[in-house]
């Protein structure tokens, strides 16, 4: 069965990300779950994990659906010590925010080295930044964001993600989010050929680790490795795509989140992506 939903609003509180998510016929979402252009946010009361919970269970979403976003000022490869630490404490944070409202998953950008040490060097502190917070907390999986490689942002390769995963101490507790936008842009071709890409998938990363996806149309062209989301079969990667997708038992089981720019499509997009199952 595939779960299909879209990073739907939190604002006014987590308890209406579930609310806005069954408003757009979804049975999965992705939310944050605190200010994602803030370092500190108010811890949440305890009122509202009980109304998230609840409108969780009376809409049918079950925590496995349920892909949580970090903050974007996160950088757990950080080449500065200070940097580093104050990205460390706020993923943490972010894991138990996920823990406190039984959350299973959270997904996040790896991280960039900012043009200051290695790419092996700013993946292996990554690593070591995932051990620290699973160390710290129980029963929420680090879920890696494959990038579109803009800037420095690490994570465009399969084998960076496969590098990040055997550094992991508890390997059940670390999986893959592939975002298509992301997938594109850095210059894998599905386009060209689909069974290739995820054969390589298969080969390198593994998909027993492919805890979710997000699904996003492309503004910019394969390879440019540059991350501009477009509404499903309006950019560049097509429609014809996400049919082969929306057929591949692979892709079962797991949160399909759309990131598409314009939300007043997203009731459609998930209607016609069922169209399509
Ligand atoms: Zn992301
Ligand atoms: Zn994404």
């Amino acid at each position: 069965m595939k779960y299909i939903g879209a990073h739907v609003s939190a604002s006014g509180g987590v308890e209406f990300a579930p609310v806005n998510a069954h408003g757009i016929g979804a049975n999965a979402f992705a939310l944050f779950t605190k200010n994602q252009r803030q370092w500190v946010s108010k811890p949440l009361t305890d009122e509202s994990i009980r109304l998230f919970k609840e409108n969780c269970r009376q809409y049918g979403f079950q925590p496995e659906f349920i892909l949580p976003h970090d903050s974007y000022l996160i950088n757990l490869g950080h080449p500065e010590e200070e940097a580093l630490e104050k990205s460390r404490a706020a993923f943490v944070d972010e894991m138990q925010r996920c823990e406190e409202l039984g959350l299973k998953l959270l997904n996040f950008h790896p991280g960039s080295h900012l043009n200051k040490i290695s790419v092996e060097n700013c993946l292996d502190r990554i690593a070591e930044s995932i051990n620290l917070a699973l160390e710290k907390t129980t029963g929420v999986t680090a879920v890696i964001e494959n990038t579109a490689g803009q800037g420095s942002n690490l994570g465009n390769e399969f084998w960076q993600l496969k590098y990040i995963i055997e550094r992991v101490n508890d390997q059940s507790r670390i999986g893959v989010c592939l975002d298509t936008c992301h997938t594109f842009t850095s210059g894998y071709d599905f386009l060209t050929d689909y069974a290739r890409v995820f054969d390589e998938f298969e080969q390198v990363v593994g998909f027993q680790y492919l805890k979710g996806m997000h699904l996003n149309d492309s503004k910019k062209e394969l390879g440019s490795r540059v991350d501009r989301h477009d509404s499903i079969g309006k950019g560049l990667i097509g429609s014809e795509f996400f049919e082969k997708l929306m057929k591949d038992p692979r892709f079962n089981e797991m949160p399909l989140i759309l990131e598409t720019p314009d939300d007043t499509q997203w009731a459609k997009e998930i209607a016609w992506l069922r169209s399509v199952e």
